[in-house]
């Protein structure tokens, strides 16, 4: 038998998150943004379920040309646009829609000799200063690019830094429309956190809407609204079974570093999970997980291969916890949800990083 863990791909999580997108932004259209092998959850395995967007936003490349292997013949958006001149063929070959976030990218294109025109999004930083051009120098960008026979239709865009937050998109819209000022063109604004949190503030309508995470089931607000506050469903469970339990007397230390000592005779889980599986190192004692349906915690430093857990909840609720017990690192199984959004908090981090993270040697199955 194989190493009990498993993730599960929950397409029909993934086509509900889709829908949700709409619901809160009907009238824009929608990329579905699957960079990152579709945030850990496979192109392949997630494009079925995501085909009914207007069109996929990705970075690489190749993730690009998988898209195009699978059928896909609808609009594709390189996010970080190009990385060297000679991508640009590559765009013309596999008719990719590309990102110009600085003057370098809008070299390479004046000096093309491509056999058609390329429909770019120009992106202005509105205050997150990582990639674009300022509202200052906006405008002078978009007529140069306007002016070369190598460019045809142009988008204006932005990214939000703080969209997650109520008010945290006004200075972020002030500088785009100054910067946008009156030159015509479609528009791309919002990530996940601006499409629900501000979804119905007109001052974000715009003709595209590009959420990623949303569509995974993971909250873009965190805790605070989390997914069953915007009716997301989680689209990625990690499953694993009990492969071996301890009996411990008080004052025993569990795992690498004694981190956890038992405060009375406890019966401790040994879960087949581990860092190299993806699941975070850093998780403190008391990050949640289901073992046999029932929430409990884990105990001790989490190892390579394995993670030990707290077997007392479990057997308070009357179950009879063995080898082979079904375990619920985050996701949903036959008994119990656990929000990944949860298990990212207790490890200080976010559902996006535990997604991204799943290992390469977890097998994946698709619902
Ligand atoms: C990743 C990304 C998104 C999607 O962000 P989410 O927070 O996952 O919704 C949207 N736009 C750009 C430019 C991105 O890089």
């Amino acid at each position: 038998m194989p190493r009990p863990i498993s993730a599960v791909i929950h397409t029909a999580a993934l086509s509900h998150n889709l829908l949700r997108v709409r619901q809160a932004t009907p009238a824009s259209k929608v990329w579905a943004v699957v960079k990152a092998n579709a945030y850990g959850h496979g192109i392949a395995r997630a494009y079925g379920a995501l085909r009914t967007a207007d069109g996929f936003a990705l970075l690489d490349l190749t993730e690009a040309e998988k898209l195009r292997a699978l059928g896909w013949v609808g609009p594709i958006l390189l996010l970080e646009g190009c990385f060297a001149p000679e991508d640009l063929a590559l765009c013309e070959r596999l008719n990719l829609w590309h990102v110009v976030h600085c003057r370098e990218q809008i070299d390479w294109l004046a000096v093309h000799r491509g056999n058609r025109t390329h429909r770019v999004f120009l992106k202005m930083n509105t205050g997150m200063n990582r990639v674009g051009f300022s509202p200052e120098a906006y405008a002078a960008a978009w007529e140069r690019l306007n002016a070369l026979p190598q460019v045809g239709e142009i988008t204006h865009m932005t990214h939000f830094a703080c969209a997650d937050e109520a008010g945290g998109i006004d200075e972020a819209l002030a500088r785009f429309a100054r910067g946008v000022g009156h030159l015509p063109g479609e528009r791309t604004l919002s990530n996940s956190a601006a499409a629900l949190v501000h979804g119905a503030d007109p001052r974000v309508a715009s003709d595209w809407v590009r959420p990623g995470i949303a569509l995974y089931g993971s909250s873009p607000t965190g805790l605070a609204l989390d997914a069953a506050h915007w009716k997301l469903r989680p689209a990625m469970s990690l499953r694993s079974e009990l492969i071996d339990i301890q009996h411990i007397a008080a004052g025993e230390c569990v795992g690498y570093g004694a981190r956890f000592t038992a405060p009375r005779p406890m019966r401790i889980g040994v879960v087949a999970c581990g860092y190299a599986d993806g699941y975070p190192r850093v998780a403190p004692n008391g990050t949640p997980i289901v073992v046999d349906g029932v929430r409990t915690q884990l105990v001790g430093r989490v190892s390579m291969d394995m993670i030990t857990v707290d077997l007392e909840p479990v057997f308070a609720a009357g179950n009879q916890p063995m080898i082979g017990s079904p375990v619920l690192l985050w996701g949903q199984d036959a008994q119990a949800e656990l929000s990944i959004d949860e298990v990212a908090a207790a490890a200080g981090t976010l559902g996006y990083e535990l997604m991204c993270a799943l290992a390469a040697r977890v097998p994946v199955r698709v619902e």
